[in-house]
């Protein structure tokens, strides 16, 4: 049987999509996505943002139309239209831009509604936005590329595409980092903005209510195109403030005014925040970031070494990215604390020079006490070679690879000789190790491809094993 509907055919395509995305990808990008005509050759989708119509046709095309193509016969090209939530039939019309008439209303109260110079961190169109922190200055990693995207979706389609968002991390992850790239793009667009801290937001809350200007506060918070409230957790315990926030939360969020905001810890944990403000802010879109792997640690401190206009070898990147692990916060700091110990010493950065620099701040790789057998095993499993192969003098390619890797990492992670390298490989001569050594570091800097493999088994012996 054929589906002969725009919206059958979409339905039954979203149908085997869930089965095939992560729930995270389909929450994302999939679910407010309609099926809204059918021709003869041309499916066309409805999208709620152009982002997202971007990342479906850029990144998700084929898998798409794949699906396509099981549920109907026949090529059928799929084509995105961009059909923003909650906008008139007129506003769908003329696409995603903010013509849809809330601006108009704006503009007629802010015209005197100037701030006052009482409000530091509110300044009507020009907030106190930290420059460096864009979405073009920002690293996307695998712990941290759903709440970027959905940032950016934000960014380009206040009020329209998840409200609120809501961002959870630890600290030093890159929070606030995205809550200002989010204000610089809707600002750069000609949106207005209030970014506030929790904390100045309740100072002024207080302020206004001992002030009796309450009113005034109303106003200036409910008519920004967008909220940007940082750490909500300092909410908790005062309720009065609380009070304040949920009546701003639901004038702005019924309005489609973008809401973001941040957090460290979870909707659920915010345990001593009223029901009713907890519900509101899990009511839209919900994003964590994760502490970085090594591979995004390393992107990160190269985009800032690099920034820095000082030279950094990979070699020292990576003895940083191994030894600070958690918190972004930390790994900036301690770059410059070596930049500013290179610049009074006028010394190359070199990892001795690293470890003199931030030598209390330094995990020493030990403390994975990592053992040879380990490295071995890892070595081995990842380029799928016989463990006791290493042993022998075995020249194929995978092998001697493997075999070489195994040494190089025995010198860096464990600090061995090269003469205990050697009998630890089954009696090798130390002159093969230090050629073998010297050939993967060498490498490694010009080769991607062994530089992943490299990291990979380095993140994988710092991995607990059960
Ligand atoms: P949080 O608000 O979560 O405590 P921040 O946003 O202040 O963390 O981030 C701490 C530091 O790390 C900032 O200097 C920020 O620019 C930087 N940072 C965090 N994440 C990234 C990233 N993905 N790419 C580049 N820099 C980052
Ligand atoms: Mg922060």
């Amino acid at each position: 049987m054929t589906i002969t509907t725009a919206k059958g055919v979409w339905d039954a395509v979203l149908g085997r999509l869930q089965l095939e995305v992560t729930r995270p990808s389909y929450e994302t990008w999939l679910r407010n996505t309609s099926g809204l005509s059918l021709h003869e050759d041309e499916l066309v989708v409805g999208t709620p943002s152009t982002f997202v119509a971007e990342m479906l046709e850029h990144r998700m095309y084929s898998l798409i139309s794949q699906a396509v193509d099981r549920v109907v016969d026949g090529r059928l090209e799929v084509r995105f239209q961009v059909v923003p939530q909650g906008a008139g039939v007129q506003a769908a019309a003329t696409g995603p831009d903010r013509s849809d008439g809330k601006q108009g209303g704006v503009d007629a109260e802010a015209g005197h509604d100037r701030p006052a110079p009482d409000f530091p961190t509110v300044l009507g169109s020009r907030p106190i936005l930290n420059p460096v922190y864009t979405f073009e200055g920002f690293v996307i990693g695998k712990s941290n590329e759903l709440a970027h995207a959905a940032a950016v979706a934000v960014a380009e389609n206040p009020g329209r595409a998840y409200n609120p968002l809501f961002i959870y991390a630890d600290v030093g992850l890159g929070k606030t980092h995205l809550l200002h790239a989010i204000g610089h793009r809707i600002s750069a667009a000609g949106g207005s903005l209030l970014y506030s801290t929790t904390e100045d937001f309740t100072n002024e809350y207080i302020k206004a209510i001992r002030g009796g200007t309450t009113e005034e506060f109303r106003h200036r918070y409910r008519t920004a195109d967008a909220l940007l409230l940082d750490d909500i957790q300092f909410l908790i315990g005062k309720e009065q403030t609380q009070e304040g926030f949920f009546h701003t939360f639901n004038a702005l969020h019924m309005s489609n005014r973008q809401v973001v905001i941040t957090s460290d810890r979870p909707v659920t944990q915010l345990s001593l925040l009223e029901d009713r403000v907890r519900s509101r802010l899990a009511g839209g879109l919900v994003v964590d970031i994760q502490s970085p792997d090594l591979e995004t640690r390393l992107a990160i401190l190269r985009a800032k070494a690099d920034a820095s206009g000082y030279q950094f070898t990979q070699g020292v990147l990576e003895f940083f990215a191994e030894r600070i692990h958690k918190n972004i916060r930390d790994l900036e700091g301690n770059l410059n604390r070596v930049i500013a110990y290179a610049q009074l010493s006028r010394e190359h950065i070199s990892i001795d020079l690293v470890k003199r620099a931030i030598a209390d701040s330094l995990h020493p790789a030990s403390h994975r006490r990592v053992s040879d057998q380990q490295i071995l095993d890892s070595v081995a499993a990842y380029f799928d070679v016989e463990r006791e192969a290493l042993f022998t003098r075995r020249r194929d390619k995978q092998t001697a690879l493997a075999r070489q890797v195994a040494m190089y990492l025995l010198r860096e992670e464990l600090h061995l000789g090269f003469t205990a390298i050697g009998r630890t490989l089954g009696g090798k001569d130390h002159t093969t190790v230090i050629h073998a050594c010297s050939r993967i570091a060498s490498r490694i800097d010009a080769d991607s491809h062994l530089r992943r493999d490299v990291l990979n088994i380095r993140e994988s012996l710092t991995q607990p094993t059960v």
